[in-house]
């Protein structure tokens, strides 16, 4: 009788305590690409190519927080956290914040940095630079050419046919694979 009741007990609890123990396996993924594909973001278009004009704060209420950290205040997440430093697949990738297309997996190559690397946008005018002196260096920033929001740097030590490798954030990144 025993042995019944707690066969029952766990039948019952086991399964609730696995979904949510993987619920909060993976937060900031989930999160951040459930967050910025929902409404609440207005701004954000895989079609619209037109430059935006958002205010500071407007984009702090749209954003998840760990976006608007990278994309409104040039920050940089840890080397070697990102979701796709280290990632292989085949298809496009969008900037997290407003939908533009930024590169094709073609163009990214394994780079020993921590970061996703590429050596050429998907357009000429998908991003646009910035020089940037800040933390004693002299770097050039890469901004999304729609948003203007930061997506990290570029740098001269690149693979050919460029010899350029932009150093992205995976965490203004967006993933989409060609055969979806
Ligand atoms: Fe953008």
């Amino acid at each position: 009788m025993q042995a019944v009741f707690f066969s029952l007990l766990f039948s019952i609890f086991l399964p609730a305590c696995t979904a949510e123990g993987n619920k909060t396996n993976h937060p900031e993924k989930s999160s951040s690409t459930e967050m910025v594909q929902q409404p609440t973001n207005p701004y954000y278009s895989r079609t619209d190519t037109s430059h935006l004009n958002v205010s500071d704060a407007e984009w702090k209420k749209v954003l998840p927080e760990d976006v608007y950290y990278i994309s409104r205040q040039a920050g940089t997440e840890r080397a070697f956290t990102g979701e796709y430093w280290d990632f292989e697949g085949t298809g496009t990738y969008y900037c997290r914040a407003c939908g533009n297309a930024l590169f094709k997996s073609d163009a990214k190559f394994a780079s020993s940095c921590g970061w996703p690397s590429f050596y050429k946008t998907i357009r000429p005018n998908s991003v646009r630079y910035e020089e940037d002196r800040s933390f004693g260096m002299v770097r050039t920033e890469v901004l999304c050419g729609r948003c203007d929001g930061h997506l990290g740097h570029i740098f001269d030590d690149g693979p050919p046919p460029t010899y350029k490798r932009f150093c992205m954030n995976s965490i203004v990144l967006e993933f989409e694979p060609d055969n979806k």
